[in-house]
């Protein structure tokens, strides 16, 4: 059997690697020395790290504001973006939704991400976006790994049987139960459909992801009823709340509280720092609240928190172009998170912290054993990286390059 060898890189979290053999595709010995191999690669003293990991992508959504020529939120706020979708959804076909996805999930994947969690609406009874990303799923499974959230965008009682929809699409294969409390008439039907929602997961055996308190309304606390309800039923693990913008408006009494039970629960939270730092505060004057939810706190305390692009190029979100760098740059400003002991691990917010999102912890991450699925970055040390918020080289799967590129080249080099 061919073995291969990649050497010459720091690893990232494994200071006694730098080389890695792979047959088959899968990793078989990683560390320093290691013996000669049929194919020796060369990675020139850069960075590896396991692919990036966007946990929170909708995938339906990419690029329809600037393909379907229409204007997004005047007022920026994600309510009106909710109630402005219906006239986009109208338009999108199988073959629409195909092509536009495709062009977001090239986006993420030229940026090193190999594994999306997408979060599909289902709030439409024929159910077109999520047949065409059942089948681009499978299609695409040899470049990128995606998980498909079964989402009632327009709510599971907002939008007339939203809930069976939702049913339904767990029926035809989606893998997570998603919901939109905070998007229901009354906070009665927010609570009514977070149970609905944990109901169902435990039902067909499927994890959960929730647009959760995605708004600055203190007051908005689905997350205590979600994470009260995966406690009693120790799922957990398999829960994701996104967003929780509410929860770093709410009062530190009520907030450490809180966080107490979600160490117990071990559920997961998911933020996106550019799209909620464009969608919240809108309503503030001065000071004016950045939308995030409390990601160094959660970090401290041990609970998993993962970075996510969220929209590309939508009603909701105007830019976007799939790059967790820019993600991961942006959330670590507004998290304040720079630390030099907070930077050795920052990447674990847009790598090992989104696998555990997406519960692929166990097949995730540079060992032994494991499928040959990496990133090369531009640069040698985690700090410099991220200083410069550096490109990916080279995206290896199951130890092929999907792609290789060369350092920037100038036609006039800088003479200084
Ligand atoms: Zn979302």
């Amino acid at each position: 059997m061919m073995k291969k060898k990649f050497f010459n890189a720091p690893f990232y979290r494994n200071d006694a690697a730098s080389e890695m053999i792979v047959e088959n595709g899968k990793i078989t010995q990683i560390g320093k020395d290691l013996p000669k191999c049929d194919e020796e690669i060369d990675l020139q003293g850069k960075l590896v790290l396991p692919p990036y990991v966007d946990p929170h992508l909708h995938l339906d959504y990419v690029y329809t504001l600037s393909e379907l020529g229409q204007e997004g939120a005047g007022s920026g706020t994600l309510f009106e973006a909710i109630d402005l979708w219906p006239k986009f959804k109208e338009t999108l076909t199988t073959e629409s939704v195909k092509r536009l996805a495709l062009k977001g999930i090239k986006d993420e994947v030229s940026h090193g991400v190999q594994h999306i969690r997408t979060h599909i609406d289902v709030t439409d009874p024929n159910f077109t976006a999520l047949k065409a990303m059942l089948e681009m799923k499978e299609e695409l499974k040899d470049i990128v790994d995606i998980q498909i959230v079964a989402f009632p965008q327009q709510g599971m009682y907002m939008y007339k049987g939203g809930r069976d929809l939702v049913e339904e699409a767990l029926k035809m294969g989606a893998d997570a139960v998603g919901g939109i409390p905070h998007y229901e008439p009354a906070s009665e039907f927010g609570d009514k459909s977070v149970h609905d929602i944990v109901e169902l997961a435990l039902k067909y055996d499927k994890l959960i992801d929730v647009h959760c308190d995605e708004t600055d309304d203190p007051h908005s606390r689905f997350v205590e009823l979600l994470n009260a309800l995966v406690l009693m039923e120790d799922y957990g693990r398999r829960t994701t709340a996104s967003h929780t913008c509410s929860f770093g408006s709410a009062d530190n009494s009520y907030a450490f509280r809180m966080m107490d039970l979600f160490q117990k629960s071990k559920m997961n939270f998911i933020s996106c720092p550019t799209e909620n730092a464009y969608l919240q505060g809108r309503q503030d004057t001065y000071p004016k609240r950045r939308g995030l939810t409390r990601v160094k706190e959660f970090l401290d305390l041990g609970i998993n928190v993962a970075f996510a692009q969220d929209s590309i190029n939508d009603p909701w979100y105007p830019m976007g172009n799939g790059n967790m760098m820019n993600i991961l740059d942006n959330g670590i400003h507004l998290a304040q998170i720079m630390s030099p002991k907070e930077v050795k691990t920052n990447f674990d917010l847009i790598t090992y912290n989104g696998a555990r999102c997406l519960n692929m912890q166990d097949s995730y991450g540079l060992e032994v054993g494991k499928q040959a699925n990496f990133i090369v970055l531009n640069e040698s040390s985690v700090y410099e990286a991220i200083r410069k918020r550096v490109n990916v080289l080279a995206s290896v799967r199951n130890g092929e390059f999907l792609f290789r590129r060369k350092e920037v080249e100038y036609d006039i080099p800088l003479d200084l």
